[in-house]
């Protein structure tokens, strides 16, 4: 572990003033991916800038009918609120189906959307690795890779984003309220999350100096039909190998809109419009729910140990979406623990 100093800071103005003022300094909120970062020897800051005490563990009603987030909200205290239980159940479902009740009361919302990729290689300082230390090599992309990306990968990275709460997010199309030196601005969840094209050591378009401070919900919570599917190894406490957020409006037997949200696939959460647009107005029929997932995965690319996700992602798509058109979404498995 390499020495660095610490600094608790009281308001959003100090934070982005420390983080500015140390080179290599990070934030840190609940630690939970953080920590083992710097004990695996990945995160070397050399100043920690505590961010537990800023006033950002709020959940509030938006002027627009929508809800905000405080980027230190909890990942527990956010799956059980009430308002986002019964508006966006969608979101809850994702939050826990994701890590264990112990995690969930320390992760916070803004730290999961920053929490990094679980590549055996990158965790692994004896390896090569472009996203540790760049231009050196990935070894994923002959090597053991079966937990890796199927899409929109690139020569230098096949990582994934192992969030669960951010493919409900993209779905939701949530938008995150960011604070830097220069002042306030607004990040769509779209925009939030990069692919690694020839920079994969950099996962997201937040800036060195901007602090999360808080995530937009918008109005439309789609609470009738949606799910959150999510497929791996064992039930819990484990990432996803896929995983399918599904948010339908319906009317009637006929889908007016859909959206559709991939985890466990790409360096993002993924969504295709354009697969999505294919349900518009159409009826909610197996044969129309198979285009889609057919569509989605038209460039996927498998390497090996992970090719398995193209089909495992085709079917979940189908499921998914069967699911949320019934109204009924994933059984929650997990009981309330807070
Ligand atoms: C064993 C294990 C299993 C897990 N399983 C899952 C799972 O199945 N699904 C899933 O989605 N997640 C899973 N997680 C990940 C967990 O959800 C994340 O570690 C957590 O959400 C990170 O939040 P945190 O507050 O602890 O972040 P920290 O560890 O404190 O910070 C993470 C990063 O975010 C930065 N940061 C934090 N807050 C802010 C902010 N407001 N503004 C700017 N930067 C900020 C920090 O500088 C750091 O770089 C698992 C974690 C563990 C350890
Ligand atoms: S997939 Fe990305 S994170 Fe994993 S070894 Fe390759 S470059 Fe590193």
């Amino acid at each position: 572990m390499n020495n660095f100093s610490y600094a608790r800071v009281p308001d959003v103005g100090g934070a982005v003033h420390e983080i500015g003022t140390h080179k290599a300094a990070k934030f840190i909120a609940g630690g939970t991916n953080l920590i083992d970062l710097m004990k695996y020897n990945v995160s070397r800051p050399n100043h920690l800038v505590d961010i537990t005490r800023l006033p950002l563990n709020t959940i509030e009603e938006t002027p627009d009918g929508g809800l905000r987030l405080g980027a230190l909200v909890t990942n527990a205290e956010t799956a059980y609120n009430e308002h986002v239980e019964k508006r966006y159940p969608l979101l809850s479902s994702a939050i826990l189906a994701g890590a264990s009740p112990q995690l969930r009361n320390m992760a916070t919302d803004g730290g999961n959307l920053l929490q990094r990729t679980r590549c055996y290689y990158f965790y692994d300082t004896a390896t090569r690795c472009n996203k540790r230390e760049p231009g050196t090599g990935c070894p994923a992309i002959s090597g053991f890779n079966r937990i890796h990306a199927i899409l929109g990968t690139s020569e230098h990275c096949i990582a994934t984003h192992p969030s669960d709460m951010c493919v409900a997010l993209a779905a939701l199309e949530a938008v995150v309220q960011v604070t830097g030196a220069n002042g306030e601005r607004a990040i769509p969840f779209a925009e939030f999350h990069r692919l690694p094209n020839d920079t994969p050591q950099i996962d997201t378009n937040l800036h060195a100096d901007e602090i999360i401070t808080a995530i937009d919900l918008p109005k439309q919570g789609f609470a009738e039909n949606y799910t959150y599917l999510k497929l791996r190894d064992r039930a819990s406490y484990a990432f996803a190998f896929v995983s399918v957020a599904v948010a339908l409006e319906m009317d009637g037997e006929t889908i007016k809109e859909a959206r559709l949200a991939l985890g466990g696939v790409a360096h993002k959460p993924w969504r295709d419009t354009e697969a999505e647009g294919l349900l518009s107005g159409k009826p909610a029929t197996r044969d129309n729910f198979q285009k889609v997932a057919e569509a989605i995965t038209r460039d996927a690319r498998g390497y090996g140990h992970n090719t398995f996700k193209i089909e495992l992602a085709k079917r979940a798509v189908a499921r998914a979406l069967r699911q949320a058109a019934e109204g009924t979404p994933q059984p929650i498995a997990e009981k309330k623990i807070l």
